[in-house]
């Protein structure tokens, strides 16, 4: 299967630093997956495959691609609410999640001016709730303070947040487990 190139979308860049993941979202069962940028390789379109119902679909490479270092990428995309879809690189030892003056800034009315913390230690992180009224959930259950690895989701106000860890090591990354994504490597 090869990717799709409908001659519109953006040139071919001749290098693209990003490899954070984004989220598509499968059109026929509904599943959301990581899939990292980096498949694209320049290309506006990938041909993917769900792994979950086995159909294959178009994923739209987004319209700008952020020129980030390929470092360990440690992130948290947000794969319900108002920002949906917007990925958030944490690059700080501790980062602060909230409405306003923080370090990532969510414009969902329900979630307070700061409104939890994540500290990543490696592989892993913590979650921490800043005392809110309407709290921080994980599969449900309000939270203090919890452990976040790979693949872990969280809710704050209306908004569901993935947290994703992305070993960029040369000869040392892998493809999403959840996702079969063909880049034109031929
Ligand atoms: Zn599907």
């Amino acid at each position: 299967m090869l990717p799709v190139h409908d001659g519109t979308g953006p040139q071919r860049r001749a290098s693209i630093q990003w490899s954070a993941a984004m989220i598509v979202e499968c059109p026929h069962c509904g599943a959301n997956y990581p899939v990292d940028e980096k498949e694209f390789a320049g290309a506006s379109k990938l041909k993917g495959q769900c792994k979950q119902c086995h159909s294959s679909f178009v994923i739209n490479a987004p319209a700008e691609l952020p020129q980030l270092p390929a470092e360990p990428t440690v992130a948290l995309a947000v794969i319900e609410g108002p920002a949906r879809g917007q990925v958030f690189r944490l690059s700080k030892a501790r980062t602060i999640l909230g409405r306003s003056g923080a370090d990532v800034v969510l414009r969902d009315p329900e979630v307070s001016r700061k409104h939890c913390a994540i500290e990543v230690h490696g592989s892993t992180a913590t979650l921490s709730d800043l005392g809110t009224t309407n709290g921080t959930f994980v599969s449900a259950k309000r939270i203090q303070s919890c452990e976040l690895e790979h693949l872990s989701k969280f809710r704050i106000g209306a908004t569901t947040l993935l947290f994703t860890v992305t070993d960029n090591k040369p000869g040392e990354s892998e493809p999403p487990p959840t996702l079969v994504v063909r880049s034109r490597r031929s």
